[in-house]
Parts: structure tokens; C-alpha cells; sequence
């Protein structure tokens, strides 16, 4: 099959030929008809990510066609309409026995503890836990945005985040994450703040529902700029984009007894971010992370995504072929996808 596939740390990646995945006993091998470009994608390629060994095929968020499927495997068969939360769980752990399978002990993570789906073909481990079947009609490019995310974000927003309608909900970096979370906090009833250096980002933003937006390139203050228009603060804030400035800027833009979920990968030198914790003993913060979105979850957000009141096809801005690939991961180093602002999506049989 053909896979993007990288030897070093942020040297270019490459379009290649490899041999085909086989299915786990418990596993299936998926086609990939989708896959989406994420930022986490960006990080691994640059060596941020642990859990990554040379070479490596990147991508974790897809949609496509089940291939073959291992003899364990009793809930799907070639042919099925699939995608997969990026955790994929393992089914057996404290964790997944508690229904927290977005945290589970054992994971696996395509595009990082094994090879992704920026390939023709995917393996994925324990596919009763951890597939989802694609509503019918459903696009595979939508589909695959869904399972990073829009999934992701829909956790951060309605269940770590409990949006309530009526409430202030800012999110710093809208990229296709915090995109994903203007459009779900906004379809709550929420008022929100979008939070971006980027105009078209800012743009998409009001487009999906945000009632303010904030130029953080303009404003000396970003925090400040949201309390201003807030009234006071956010009820709930996110960082969607995963930096020490953003993280910063959504805590102090809380209102008391605010809560902040951090969404957006922390990557640091040291393995630790700083966090206004004095302020959030002020106020009595609520201070959460936020980690995918376990597969049984899925149904109620797809509800809403097949009743339109979700719209994840419209984030999606951009779609490329394999060999477009290593420049459009090399150009998420400059901040922005490919397209800019929105989501990319590969077509890997393009
Ligand atoms: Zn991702
Ligand atoms: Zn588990």
C-alpha cells in the first residue's frame, strides 16, 4: 500500500510503498477512504510525542471500509462503514470497566503508538471496544473529522465542560478543534467568544455561531478582552490550541467559580506547562483536561450531527492526496493548516 511515512524528526516525510497491515485477533484492518490532518499530527512528525518509534506512518483520525477483520472480532465484518475515536481503548482495565475508555490504561493510538491512517490501509486494535458505525449518508470526509476533533471538542464543551444554555463560553485557538467547539457550544445556547491571531479563523468562527470574537494579535490583553466582553468572564473557557499563552489567557478570562477545560496538547521541554493556579483558588476554578471521547458516546453526538443541528462537513476546508501530505504537515509548522483555517482532509485512494 501506499503511506506517508517519516525515518527522522521533523525531516521531510514521504509518500512510500510498504506492506499491507494485518488484523490483530481482536483488531481490523480498515481501508481508508479519510483522514484528517491534525495538528497532534503536526507534534509527532517534531518529536513531541513519547509514544512514537522510527519509521513512522502518522494520522488518527479516519473514516472508511473494514478490510478484514480478526477471528475475535464479533461486532463487524468486511464491508461495514466504520470510524474510531483516536484512543482507541482496550476494552478490559479499571478505566474501560468504569466506561472511561478515552482514558484507558492500555490504549493504542493510531499515528502514534502504532501506524496511522495517512496510508491506504490502517490497523486498529480491539474493534468491538472501539468502532463506530458511520450513519448512513454521512460523507467519509466528515466522518473522519469526527474522530479527533469534533469528538474531542464535544466532550471538552458538553460533558467535562457541562455547557449550560445561556452561559458565556470562550475558546482560545480555532483552529479544527476549537472550531469544532464554537459550532457545539454555540448549538448549546451558548454565547461565545471566539479567541484566534488568525482573521479567517476568526471568520469561520463567527461563521459556526461564536456572538464575539477576539483578535488576540490586536489586543495586549487577551484575558482582559474577554472579561470585557463577557461581563465579567467566561463561564466555561477552553484551550483549544495547547500552549502555555493560551492556557494562561483562558483561566484568567474565567469568571468566578469558571471552569477550564484544556483541550490542545501541553508539549513542553520539561514536561510541565504553568497554570494560574492562584486565581483559581481566588475564584474557585474548576481547572479540567479534557481526553477524546470513548466510542459509546458517540450516538448522542451523531444524533445531533444527523438532525443538522451539528454541522462537522462544513469545518472541513480542504481536501488533499497522499502526495500533498509532507508539505502540508511541514506547513502546520508555520501555525496554520494548508488551507489556512478549517480542517484538511486526505483522501488516501485519491
Ligand atoms: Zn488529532
Ligand atoms: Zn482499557
Amino acid at each position: 500500500m501506499r503511506a506517508v511515512l517519516f525515518e527522522r524528526y521533523g525531516k521531510p516525510a514521504e509518500v512510500r510503498e510498504v506492506a499491507d497491515p494485518e488484523p490483530a485477533e481482536h483488531g481490523v484492518v480498515v481501508r481508508v477512504e479519510a483522514t484528517g490532518l491534525c495538528r497532534s499530527d503536526w507534534h509527532g512528525w517534531q518529536g513531541h510525542d513519547p509514544d512514537i518509534t522510527l519509521p513512522h506512518v502518522p494520522g488518527h483520525e479516519l473514516a472508511g471500509v473494514v478490510e478484514a477483520a480478526g477471528p475475535r472480532v464479533t461486532r463487524w465484518r468486511a464491508g461495514d462503514r466504520v470510524t474510531v475515536p483516536f484512543v482507541c481503548a482496550c476494552g478490559s482495565c479499571p478505566a474501560c470497566a468504569a466506561g472511561d475508555q478515552q482514558v484507558c490504561e492500555r490504549q493504542t493510538q493510531p499515528g502514534f503508538t502504532h501506524w496511522g491512517s495517512f496510508a491506504q490501509y490502517v490497523a486498529l486494535d480491539h474493534a468491538d471496544v472501539n468502532l463506530v458505525a458511520v450513519p448512513d449518508g454521512m460523507a467519509y470526509a466528515t466522518a473522519a473529522s469526527l474522530g479527533c476533533r469534533f469528538a474531542t471538542a464535544y466532550r471538552a464543551v458538553v460533558q467535562q465542560g457541562r455547557v449550560a444554555a445561556g452561559e458565556w463560553v470562550a475558546v482560545h485557538g480555532c483552529g479544527g478543534v476549537g472550531l469544532s467547539a464554537v459550532m457545539i457550544a454555540a448549538a448549546a445556547g451558548a454565547r461565545v467568544v471566539a479567541v484566534d491571531v488568525a482573521p479567517g479563523a476568526l471568520d469561520l468562527a463567527r461563521r459556526f455561531g461564536a456572538a464575539e470574537c477576539v483578535d488576540a494579535s490586536a489586543v495586549r490583553d487577551t484575558a482582559a478582552a474577554v472579561r470585557d466582553l463577557t461581563g465579567g468572564g467566561a463561564h466555561l473557557s477552553l484551550d483549544a490550541l495547547g500552549a502555555p499563552a493560551t492556557c494562561a489567557a483562558s483561566v484568567n478570562g474565567l469568571r468566578r467559580r469558571g471552569r477550564h477545560v484544556q483541550v490542545g496538547l501541553l508539549p513542553s521541554e520539561t514536561g510541565t506547562t504553568p497554570v494560574p493556579m492562584a486565581r483559581a483558588v481566588a475564584l474557585e476554578l474548576e481547572i479540567l483536561g479534557s481526553h477524546g471521547m470513548a466510542a459509546h458516546a458517540y450516538p448522542a453526538m451523531l444524533d445531533l450531527v444527523r438532525a443538522g443541528v451539528l454541522r462537522p462537513d462544513l469545518l472541513v476546508t480542504s481536501v488533499i492526496g497522499l502526495d500533498a501530505v509532507p508539505g502540508a504537515l511541514a506547513a502546520m509548522g508555520e501555525g496554520a493548516g494548508p488551507a489556512g483555517s478549517g480542517v484538511t482532509v486526505i483522501e488516501p485512494w485519491a
